[in-house]
């Protein structure tokens, strides 16, 4: 009897705590919740943030490629008094080819390196003395977030531009500037 008894108050005592427990089970489930939930936002803040300054990296090092190519390409100049035709004969002429090949690929894009104008643009026919607001090498269009673009111009300095139609716009006024200068008597330049 005491023992049926004595068990109901055990099974109700049970029943208590595992109502308790359940309870408490329960609890800790949303405090586990809440905390993955606090550190996803936050984690996604970090990657948020990391993937800006990765972007920004990417950014910096693709304009100091470009200019690094056009500096060599001055290089090349000292001996020749022009910019080589191409990126090609710049690669084979006067950096000697082989691994300096990655330089002519923007490290925002996943393109395989090998096709030198796969990311950058060059406007040939120039000279160190040309018109030093002229465009000597320039990205394509979409690879930087922004619409952010690299430029170089002759004189070898570059500049991100924002928004991709000033550079079109900058790379229309120096292909203007160069037919003017051609339909000029020889002596060109600036
Ligand atoms: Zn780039």
């Amino acid at each position: 009897m005491s023992e049926s008894v004595d068990g109901t108050d055990d099974a109700t005592v049970l029943g208590y705590a595992r109502a308790n427990q359940r309870e408490r089970a329960w609890n800790v489930r949303r405090a586990v919740v809440f905390v993955l939930l606090v550190a996803a936002i936050g984690g996604g803040g970090y990657f948020v943030k990391r993937a800006r300054d990765l972007a920004a990296l990417r950014l910096e090092s693709c304009r100091r490629q470009l200019q690094g190519i056009v500096q060599a390409a001055h290089i090349y100049a000292q001996d020749s008094d022009e910019f080589p035709p191409n990126f090609d004969w710049l690669l084979h002429h006067t950096l000697g080819g082989g691994d300096l090949i990655s330089a002519f690929k923007c490290p925002a894009t996943n393109v395989a390196i090998g096709n030198l104008n796969a990311c950058y643009l060059y406007i040939p026919g120039q000279r160190p003395n040309s018109d030093p607001r002229n465009v000597l090498a320039y990205e394509k269009r979409g690879h930087h977030g922004g619409d952010a673009a690299n430029v170089v111009f002759v004189d070898a300095h570059a500049a991100t531009i924002y928004g991709y139609d000033n550079v079109m716009k900058l790379v229309k006024e120096t292909e203007v500037r160069l037919k003017t200068a051609a339909t000029q008597p020889a002596g060109g330049g600036r």
